[in-house]
């Protein structure tokens, strides 16, 4: 069915916070079969909310709003809501005894107790993890949803309370397949894929940059899920055949998990030794759930003392090639294996910028260096961007180049 989004809060117009729970439900309501055609932001005023409400309500069918339910003044959804609706509002004493639990108040003020207030008729939307329910108001063939504007409350209320419901209105599914794809800029790709970025109505293939990384997302609408994955098959299988080992993952998954579930398949450990990441790639590879069971340790050694005290790079190695040098890289990856009595070393040496370039070796110049069971190998990249993303993306090229 075919739906819009309103977010309540000046807040989203002052720029002060960004919209997230817009983009969440766009998703989520595109995965229940549901066409999202306008998102509208609008503040915390009576009169404009109803403006954008009745505008919305002349076209579509259902509307999903976040934020306004709170205790505070300003907090006006519902009443506006209601007010449209011609419904009273009403106490809900489940909800009023959750808010007193909650806020330790066995005397509620006015405040908090017009939290437990749902227009008349509406279906109760729980709220565990914070104060303020929300609602589903069915009315004149419309669906209104409520729900509260903090994220979390949001998120936990739409997936235990609403999506069943959403579901039942929906005309069929979007399912969506993930190629996460590493060392291909995004306009490569559109090169390599462009037939399927023009050919394919349904399913639609479709590129995402985001953190360094593109993913290609293939999105098909069906009656069902099973229906769906079968119309994404044939095309995911082209497009692997196409991208070959720059697709490393499927889904969610990212590309320290895969560097992970390698070593552990293989009965490997790990050690790194990091210089203009400062860690970062260490940090990945950590904030995999099991990373004990193959990642030794550590380093950060950022000045030429330290890669000479910490991994035993020679000064004359230094003094020759320079801390930003294949040989260096390869002493460092060498170095921390022999430390930390790991099977693999990997070590990233850089310019990350924005000084220290000079003509030969200019900002964004990495080396990453994989010292594993006596053999070496080094990859120079010149990457190009900010001090930050040049980290993020050497980090990256760091667990990519384990991967293959
Ligand atoms: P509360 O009970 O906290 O007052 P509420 O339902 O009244 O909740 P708002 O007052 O509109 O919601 O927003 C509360 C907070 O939730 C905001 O300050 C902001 O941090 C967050 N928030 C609101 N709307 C959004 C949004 N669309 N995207 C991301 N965060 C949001
Ligand atoms: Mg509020």
């Amino acid at each position: 069915m075919n739906a819009e989004i309103i977010s309540v809060g000046t807040e989203l117009l002052l720029g002060n916070i960004v919209n997230t729970n817009a983009q969440y439900l766009s998703k989520r309501l595109a995965e229940l079969g549901h066409f999202v055609y306008r998102q509208t932001t609008v503040g915390d005023n009576a009169e404009r909310l109803a403006q954008v409400l009745k505008e919305a309500l002349e076209r579509t069918t259902l509307i999903v709003m976040t934020g306004g339910l709170g205790p505070t003044q300003d907090d006006l959804t519902k009443e506006t809501v209601a007010k449209l609706f011609n419904r009273k509002l009403l106490l809900d004493e489940v909800s009023l005894k959750r808010i007193r639990e909650r806020t330790g108040e066995i005397e509620l003020s006015d405040a908090n107790k017009k939290q437990a207030y749902i227009p008349e008729g509406a279906i109760l939307l729980p709220n565990d993890v914070g104060t303020a329910p929300g609602c589903i108001l069915e009315d004149r063939g419309k669906i209104i949803v409520l729900l509260p504007g903090p994220p979390v409350e949001m998120e936990n209320m739409f997936e235990r309370y609403a999506a069943q419901h959403l579901k039942h209105y929906s005309e069929g599914v979007l399912v969506s397949r993930i190629l996460r794809i590493f060392g291909l800029r995004e306009s490569q790709l559109a090169g390599i894929l462009k037939d399927f970025f023009e050919r394919y109505e349904n399913p639609t293939v479709a590129p995402y940059a985001s953190d360094g990384e593109v993913t290609v997302r293939i999105t098909a609408r069906a009656t069902d899920k099973k229906q769906a994955e079968k119309m994404i098959a044939p095309v995911a299988e082209e497009i692997i055949k196409r991208l070959g080992d720059h697709i490393y993952a499927e889904g969610k998954t990212s590309l320290e998990e895969v560097v992970i579930e390698m070593l552990k398949k293989a009965h490997l450990s790990i050690a790194t030794a990091e210089s203009c990441t400062g860690g970062l790639m260490a940090s990945k590879l950590i904030n995999v759930p099991g990373a004990s069971e193959v990642f030794k340790e550590g380093i950060i050694a950022y000045s030429n003392e330290a890669k000479m005290r910490l991994l035993g790079v020679t000064s004359q190695i230094l003094k020759t090639h320079g801390a930003v040098s294949a040989e260096t890289a390869l002493e460092m990856a060498k170095g921390v294996a022999t430390l930390a009595g790991s099977d693999i070393g990997v070590s990233i040496t850089g310019i990350a910028g924005p000084g220290g370039g000079t003509p030969e070796k200019p900002v964004g110049l990495v080396y990453i260096g994989i010292w594993f069971a006596g053999r070496k190998s080094v990859k120079k990249l010149q990457l190009h961007g900010n001090r930050n993303w040049i980290r993020l993306k050497s980090a990256l090229y760091a667990l990519d180049t384990l991967r293959r």
